[in-house]
């Protein structure tokens, strides 16, 4: 019996050395030390020994399993080690390898009109405004002369939410808001997204526009004139032809429509000013009586002008894009351009 635990002890040690990961060890450690392993196996035999030789073997027993858990222990710290450093191994970065580009965003060419008449007109002592898009029937119309039964409501394809409640159909809404919360003088600009039941070629249900207007003692047509040439110039070249056409509105007398010489023809007629050399650019007036009764504005002492234009079409005479829905489409080829 001697024998046979010297065999096992040198069996085992062979098996734990050689075994090389820890699953295979643990099989190992079952083989020679679990409940059904081998050394309980050969323990059964020593019911058989005589009272002397018990005790003794008995020992060498308890030996032979104190060295085997010992290079169990050993061996298992040495495997564990190693599989970390394979798996270390195996997933090494290469750092020297190029890295992916990150291709940069660029803004939209709507973002980017809108920014550059903010820049515009703050230069030109212009503060900006902001108004919901959902919007009162109020401020949208009632408010900018344009009563229920006026009109000048068919002009413009309304979104209604409700009987009072309407996607606003323009930026003036801003215009009232502001006005009934501020005192003369006012000087803002209000740029935002606008929606009509509209959709064509020239035509999207939502665009951008801004909106401006000053108010103050003494404003007068000139005034209006000398702002909105000013700005034209800073944004089609200190070259542009301006011209104003006298134009309706509800909310402005007199009105004027502002156009300014084809930028893609220099005048001569091509297809995007139909022929005419000119380009209707944006609408704009004196604003009316009306609307500061609204607002609470005494018009014996204050005057003012109001002018409004859609940023898209900006966009594209200045971007010489030929078609509005290039700008909703989200076609990266385009939108990198810019
Ligand atoms: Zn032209």
């Amino acid at each position: 019996m001697k024998e046979q635990l010297d065999q096992m002890l040198d069996q085992g040690r062979s098996a734990l050395l050689a075994a090389a990961t820890v699953a295979a060890l643990q099989e190992v450690r079952v083989r020679f030390l679990g409940k059904k392993g081998e050394l309980t196996a050969l323990m059964k035999g020593m019911k058989d020994l005589s009272a002397e030789q018990r005790p003794v073997l008995g020992a060498l027993a308890n030996r032979v399993k104190e060295d085997l858990e010992a290079l169990f222990d050993e061996r298992l710290e040495q495997v564990r080690e190693m599989e970390l450093e394979q798996r270390l191994a195996s997933e090494r970065l290469d750092v020297t390898l190029p890295g992916r580009r990150l291709v940069a965003g660029t803004k939209h060419p709507v973002t980017l009109v809108i920014e550059e008449l903010i820049e515009i007109f703050s230069a030109l002592g212009f503060g900006v405004a902001e108004g919901p898009e959902v919007e009162k029937d109020f401020y949208n119309f009632e408010a900018l002369n344009m009563p229920k039964d006026h009109p000048a409501r068919d002009m413009q394809d309304t979104f209604y939410i409700n009987d009072d409640v309407v996607l606003r159909t323009h930026t003036s809404p801003v215009q009232i808001r502001t006005m009934l919360k501020q005192a003369p003088p006012v000087r803002v600009i209000a740029p935002g997204t606008v929606y009509r039941r509209d959709s064509d070629l020239t035509h999207t249900p939502m665009f951008h526009q801004v909106e401006g207007f000053l108010v103050d003692k003494g404003i007068t047509f000139g005034d209006l004139k000398g702002v909105l040439t000013a700005f034209l110039t800073q944004v089609f070249g200190k070259n542009v032809k301006v011209r104003f056409r006298p134009s309706f509105f509800p909310f402005t007398e007199p009105s004027a429509e502002v156009d300014i010489q084809c930028v893609m023809c220099r005048g001569g007629g091509c297809r995007v000013c139909k022929s005419s050399g000119w380009l209707e650019i944006l609408g704009s007036g004196m604003i009316d009586p009306e609307v500061f009764k609204a607002v609470d504005y005494d018009s014996s002492i204050y005057s003012g002008f109001a002018f409004g234009m859609g940023i898209e079409r900006i966009a594209m005479l200045k971007y010489g894009v030929n078609d509005l829905r290039l700008f909703f489409e989200n076609d990266l080829r385009f939108l990198r351009q810019f």
